[in-house]
């Protein structure tokens, strides 16, 4: 039924659509909370169309078990809003559960009787653990997860867990052009859903029943939410920052960086998106699409053009560090251990956890950056005030905590809770190899030995200083809460 490369996306996770019987086609909105360029919405409709029958797209929103926040709830709902407006439009059908996940779509499934359900892709252990649930309470529907969060699908790229950036850039150089293929769009879906559903609307009491049990940073984050606004962050950064970015984006005093993560981790945009925008740049300029075709990416000293320079930079970030997150957390289920991490990293981690602390910290302290360094404790007030530690000071911010804490994986643990709790793009895979990079030398090789760090790469204020003006970054968030 699906053309590749569509049809490289899609996985059956139980038993394929042989009988074809059922009321309507489902899609379980989960991480990629779009409607454009959204692949499992596409697969969805496809099939609905060929079946003839109605589609839904349901979102099943539930008490946070991890540290996400009532603001992130907020902005998640809101960029909803503009998912079930835009369906809407398309005839499609937009049906909020509020409830215990694995329940409710249940019960949601035997009311609906649906064909064939599809979801989007997550490599992360919640997730997962509900897809299991719910194949095993449903022998009879047959169920599909689709990668549209990659632009490479996870398990196309590699089918293992890879042992680094070099051992990933390769796989992803090689399918890079296969995929840089804009989707189809979304047509006005011909057939009518004549059931009950439920709008973020009707479900607003029980919306505000879950807010009100989340805890509240009371950040006001400076992001607008859905993917009309992620559409504009992107072309206002390609339009104002991507001449600079490559040149300074590793410069925390400047405003250099794209701000497209919170977009990211919602899916309220895709990479595929951001590389297909990134191309017209690069075809624009000219020298550099033969590169592209050649299936190659471009590398950033290939360029004399400052925007072309650029875009090859944001793909390896976007495209080569982002995915093989994806792949850690798919192919890794201790994704958040000390015995996630290489076997020398695991080892040196053993002989020097009981190293003396110079200082340490309790979570309290560190929260309310209280340390002797005043460059960390500008890294945790950026957090705390805005929602986001500039990508330079995230490394020197995680690296610290680690220093500072007993041994790595109480870092590990603190660091996630903080990161997850003020970050507008936490709860992420991205988020979580950060930490392991940081912590435990995930994708990274053995560095000089030293005390606590044992192997682990160490990041020191004279690093910082020998980079970028530390002093202006320190000013800069000097009073933030
Ligand atoms: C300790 C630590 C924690 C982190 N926590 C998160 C997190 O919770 N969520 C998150 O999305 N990223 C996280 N990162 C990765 C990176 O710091 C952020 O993606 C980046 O700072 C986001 O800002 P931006 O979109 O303006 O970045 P840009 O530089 O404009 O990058 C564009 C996109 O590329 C991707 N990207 C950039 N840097 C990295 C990287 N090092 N690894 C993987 N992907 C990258 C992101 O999707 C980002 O949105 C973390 C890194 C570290 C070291």
């Amino acid at each position: 039924m699906f053309d590749q490369p569509l049809a490289s996306r899609i996985r059956c996770i139980n038993k394929p659509d042989t009988n074809g019987s059922g009321d309507c086609v489902v899609y379980v909105m989960s991480r990629d909370q779009r409607v454009d360029d959204n692949h499992a919405l596409i697969a969805a409709q496809k099939h609905a169309i060929e079946k003839s029958l109605p589609l839904i797209v349901t979102f099943c929103l539930y008490q946070s078990t991890g540290h996400r926040t009532k603001e992130q709830y907020e902005f998640m709902l809101q960029g909803l809003g503009v998912v079930e407006k835009e369906l809407k439009d398309k005839n499609i059908v937009f049906h909020l559960i509020v409830g215990k996940s694995s329940q409710e779509l249940g019960s949601f499934f035997e009311e609906s009787k649906p064909s064939v359900v599809f979801f989007d892709f997550n490599p992360l252990s919640g997730p997962r653990t509900l897809l299991d649930s719910l194949v095993e309470s449903n022998p009879d529907i047959p169920m599909y997860v689709v990668d549209t969060h990659n632009m490479i699908p996870c398990w196309v790229a590699s089918d293992k867990k890879e042992f680094s950036a070099a051992t990933f850039r390769p796989k992803v150089h090689k399918y890079f052009g296969e995929y840089l293929i804009a989707p189809d769009d979304i047509v006005k879906h011909p057939h009518d859903f004549k059931g009950k559903t439920s709008s973020i609307r009707s479900q607003q009491k029980d919306i505000d029943a879950i807010l009100d049990k989340l805890v509240s940073t009371g950040i006001s984050y400076d992001f607008k939410p859905g993917e009309h606004a992620a559409r504009k962050k992107l072309a206002d950064f390609i339009h104002n920052k991507l001449e600079v970015y490559a040149h300074d984006r590793n410069d925390p005093t400047k405003d250099a960086l794209s701000g497209l993560s919170p977009y990211l981790h919602f899916g309220q945009l895709s990479s595929l998106r951001v590389a297909l925008e990134l191309q017209a740049v690069v075809n624009g300029a000219g020298a550099s699409l033969h590169l592209l075709e050649s299936k190659k990416m471009p590398q950033a000293n290939s360029f004399s053009n400052k925007k072309v320079a650029s875009a090859a930079v944001l793909l390896e970030e976007m495209i080569v560090r982002k995915e093989l997150s994806d792949n850690f957390c798919y192919y890794k289920d201790d994704y958040l251990l000390v015995s996630g991490a290489h076997d020398w990293a695991q080892e040196t981690i053993r002989e020097h956890d009981a190293d003396k602390r110079e200082h340490q910290y309790s979570k309290e302290e560190l929260q309310n950056a209280e340390t002797h360094d005043e460059a960390w404790n500008a890294a945790q007030r950026q957090m705390t005030s805005t929602g986001k530690i500039h990508g330079y000071m995230r490394m020197y911010w995680a690296k610290k905590v680690k220093e500072w804490t007993p041994d790595a994986q109480t870092a590990v643990d603190i660091l996630v809770e903080l990161n997850d709790k003020y970050h507008l793009d936490g709860g992420d895979p991205n988020g979580y190899v950060g930490i392991m990079w940081s912590v435990c030398g995930v994708h990274d090789r053995p560095w000089t030995e030293r005390e606590v760090f044992g192997k682990i790469r160490y990041m020191n204020y004279s690093g910082l200083k020998r980079k970028f003006d530390i002093e202006t970054y320190i000013k800069l968030h000097k009073n933030s809460k």
